[in-house]
């Protein structure tokens, strides 16, 4: 950049979430596709800094309206929702700016800094409010998905780690938008949960699920995904006996997946909620333990029936370390009388180890991806 110099990042945000959910591949296509649209930018230098930032430098100091200028610029080349295979993935992106300093190191550390938010005169914030729009926009769909009928449920397979044969299903929500084609639940769940819309969705999911599960086998449960949003904004008690009614299906099929935000935020209300739950019959299971505080109280004081280990404790199976905490985590839960399921099982190898240690069953590729009911009937009827 010479002597003098300018450097703009571009950052792409809440990319974990895209590969926690989507996968490295995705991500890493996504990445490529953002990086291929910043190239088309005139008299820029572009550079991949980190994970999910760019760097587009220019030699000279430029004053604010330049910046500004090519800001603008970046953000209109950056399409807002980017398709990648299947998956419609909106872009957040988040800019910051320095300008002026004549070391490159300490320009770019000086926007680096500019980029997390400490300094206010080189943050500019025009990624945000195109970002905004763009939710506010999916957001209204969002709320006529139902009615429409662009919603639906997929189930995933869950099997006993011995016999590996189908025990229950995990029910998620798929949603196909009219013109972007299918957004991801990485997407669409979060938004949901910060308008509050989640209530009506989870309420739909509910009811669709036990719906579905009351034609299956009666060997076989369904979890239902609940959202901490969800157990604040409505009466899930409620819902929950309703779904059960108008399904017929036995209470003690449905399997409520709560995370640990749930408690983190509200322990006592959740607990009570849970005990209630109890009675009814229904089964409550902690999803994604290992992810988040993951405090080990929870497993003594809550009462759960069961713990779903998390896809990032799986992909660690094989080094030492990780593996005497794994089989420590579910030595635990069986000493406490609580059932185990792994998730994100990709190979056999997995499942082995997993089933070696005591942990029960397994959800994961290697049995078999999200499916529709159709799907999940007819493997059953085999
Ligand atoms: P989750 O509850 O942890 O669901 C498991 C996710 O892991 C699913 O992603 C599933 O497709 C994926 N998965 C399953 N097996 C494997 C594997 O072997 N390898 C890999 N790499 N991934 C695997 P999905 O369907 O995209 O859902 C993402 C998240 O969205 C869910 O995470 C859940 O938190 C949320 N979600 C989905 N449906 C609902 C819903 O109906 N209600 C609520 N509140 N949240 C939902
Ligand atoms: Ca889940
Ligand atoms: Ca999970
Ligand atoms: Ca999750």
């Amino acid at each position: 950049l010479g002597r003098n110099g300018t450097v703009i990042l571009v950052k792409l945000r809440r990319l974990d979430t895209v590969r926690g959910t989507l996968g490295r591949d995705v991500c890493d296509a996504l990445l490529a596709h953002v990086g291929r649209q910043l190239q088309s930018i005139s008299s820029g230098l572009l550079a991949y800094v980190a994970q999910d930032t760019f760097a587009i430098g220019h030699p000279g100091s430029w004053d604010a309206e330049a910046v500004a200028a090519l800001q603008d610029d970046i953000l209109s080349r950056v399409t807002k929702l980017q398709q990648i295979g299947p998956h419609v993935i909106m872009i957040e992106l988040r800019l910051a700016a320095a300008t002026g300093v004549n070391n490159q190191e300490d320009l770019l550390r000086q926007a680096e800094i500019a980029l997390l938010g400490g300094d206010p005169i080189n943050r500019f914030e025009v990624g945000q409010v195109e970002a905004i729009e763009q939710r506010r926009q999916l957001d209204i769909d969002l709320r006529q998905a139902i009615g429409r009928g662009e919603l639906h449920l997929v189930y995933q397979p869950q099997v006993d780690l011995v016999t590996r044969e189908m025990v229950g299903v995990e029910a998620l929500m798929r949603w196909t938008h009219p013109t972007h084609g299918p957004v991801p639940p990485a997407i669409f769940i979060p938004l949901a949960e910060e308008t509050g819309y989640i209530a009506e969705l989870g309420r739909w999911a509910l009811a669709a699920a036990c719906r579905d599960c009351a034609a299956w086998p009666s060997s076989i449960l369904v979890g239902v995904n609940v959202s901490p949003a969800q157990l604040r904004l409505t009466d899930v008690l409620g819902d929950v006996a309703e779904a059960l009614k108008s399904s017929g299906l036995p209470p003690d099929r449905l399997d409520l997946e709560l995370t640990e935000g749930t408690f983190v935020e509200t322990l006592a209300e959740t607990q009570d909620l849970m005990q209630a739950l109890r009675r009814m019959g229904v089964q409550v299971s902690l999803d994604d333990f290992g992810t988040g505080y993951s405090a080990l109280s929870y497993l003594t004081t809550l009462p759960l029936d069961k713990i779903k280990i998390d896809q990032s404790f799986v992909k660690q199976i094989g080094t030492p370390a990780d593996d005497a905490l794994l089989h420590g985590i579910i030595d635990l839960c069986r000493r406490l009388g609580k059932k185990t399921l792994a998730e994100g099982i990709e190979t056999d190898e997995q499942a082995r180890q997993l089933a070696q240690w005591g942990c029960q069953t397994g959800q994961g590729y290697l049995f078999g991806k999200p499916a529709d009911s159709i799907v999940i009937t007819r493997m059953l009827a085999d």
